[in-house]
């Protein structure tokens, strides 16, 4: 069968799933409700995504000299940075760092998805837990992600339930959320402290003093990221502003629209851990990891940053808003999409990760309806982008 008989029997089966149906309108009914509460709180996120727009767009311009001197930065702070210009390269990279028999605790991150990390580490021969829940339950069920922030969309609680109690041997009670995650919580609680390495990504990075933001809620970044002695974020370049400041709106903006009023926790790493206590020496290693490891990779992305229209795929904070607006995403889940979804997915897909394909497939299913674009902080124009490469497909331009 070819690729888009596949694509189509898997969507389609996808679209007649009931218990994808349930779990995604659970979804969505809360995202809105959530989204609406936290704009309705916090006003001003409005008006500084317009600014965050205006700063993404010039920082795409200049991601190459914003990654050199993010790189100077972390080296300052005792880190080791590096550029990665295609995927292997951050493979090759990451593979010299970790080598192999490590016990790895790593934290949700779409750019690991891309160059599928977790696979890459486990073939080399180490022992890897995802830490995030959703990225977990994914894990455990052997399946990919079906949306950029809660992987696990699809599942219903009562599939968690099977898949936990089977995991456990222990018969769990059905309809118990809490006991669900206290079950996740006693499986993973040891590895961050028996870990050799913790992996994250960042949602984004300020240039000027090397510091990554991580948004998240459940505690498990921090603790990957801060127990074991060594952590490594691999970071796409497309998240480098100028400055601090700069990378505070950003994160403000992505946790609005990703739903929350405040996330429980934004960890700001800028180097390894140290101490000045004892004679005013400077001694690195202390409580947190040792060595602190930051991979910018571009693998495509200042290509795709010449496209006029296309290059806004890369102003996109991955706030995971728009796929909860999107008609076909709301009965198929990550089906329709392949590493990143839905319409701006396609772009990601084509330009990205050359699956030409699949970005043909997904180009050709978005109904270009925009429902994504009013959502959208960004205001990315995803109709105009999916009809752009539909038109370069049928050029050929991508073979
Ligand atoms: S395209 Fe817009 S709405 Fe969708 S994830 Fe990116 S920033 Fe959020």
């Amino acid at each position: 069968m070819s690729i888009f008989t596949d694509y189509k029997k898997e969507i389609m089966d996808a679209a007649h799933n009931e218990r994808i149906r349930i779990a995604l309108s659970r979804a969505i009914k809360n995202y809105r409700a959530n989204t609406n509460n936290a704009l309705r709180k916090f006003p001003r996120t409005i008006k500084m995504a317009e600014e965050v727009r205006e700063i993404k767009e010039k920082a795409i311009g200049e991601m190459k000299e914003l990654a050199e001197q993010a790189c100077e930065a972390i080296e300052e702070n005792r880190g080791k940075a590096y550029i990665a210009q295609t995927a292997d390269d951050a493979l090759n990279i990451i593979r010299g760092l970790v080598g192999s028999g490590k016990l790895i605790v790593k934290g949700k991150s779409m750019t690991g998805e891309e160059i599928e990390l977790r696979e890459h580490l486990e073939e080399l021969g180490n022992k890897v837990y995802e830490t995030d829940l959703g990225e977990f339950i994914i894990q455990q069920r052997k399946e990919r992600p079906m949306h950029i922030l809660s992987p696990a969309i699809h599942v219903p609680k009562e599939d968690v339930t099977k898949l936990f109690s089977k995991i456990t041997g222990q018969e769990l009670p059905p309809d118990d959320i809490e006991a669900l995650v206290a079950t996740a919580r006693k499986l993973l609680r040891d590895k961050y402290f028996r870990a050799d390495i913790g992996m994250s990504g960042a949602n984004v990075v300020a240039a000027d003093t090397g510091t990554l933001f991580i948004i998240e809620n459940e505690g498990n970044i921090r603790l990957a990221t801060g127990a074991p002695p060594v952590h490594i974020a691999l970071v796409g370049m497309e998240k480098l502003v100028p400055t601090l400041d700069d990378a505070y709106k950003v994160a403000e903006v992505t946790w609005r629209y990703a739903n929350y009023t405040i996330p429980q926790y934004i960890s700001l790493v800028s180097g390894p851990s140290k101490t000045g206590d004892i004679e005013r020496t400077i001694i690195y290693g202390v409580h947190g990891p040792r060595e602190f490891h930051v991979i910018f990779m571009d693998a495509g992305r200042t290509d795709l940053a010449k496209h006029q229209i296309l290059r806004q795929a890369l102003y996109c904070l991955r706030c995971g808003g728009c796929l909860y607006e999107c008609p076909v995403f709301a009965v198929t889940a990550g089906h329709f999409g392949d590493k990143y979804f839905a319409g701006i997915g396609a772009v990601w897909a084509a330009v990205i990760s050359h699956n030409i394909e699949k970005a043909a497939s997904m180009a050709f299913t978005c109904l270009t309806c925009g429902r994504c674009k009013i959502r959208c902080p960004m205001k990315i124009d995803t109709p105009e982008m999916v009809v752009e490469l539909r038109k370069l497909i049928a050029k050929g331009a991508f073979s």
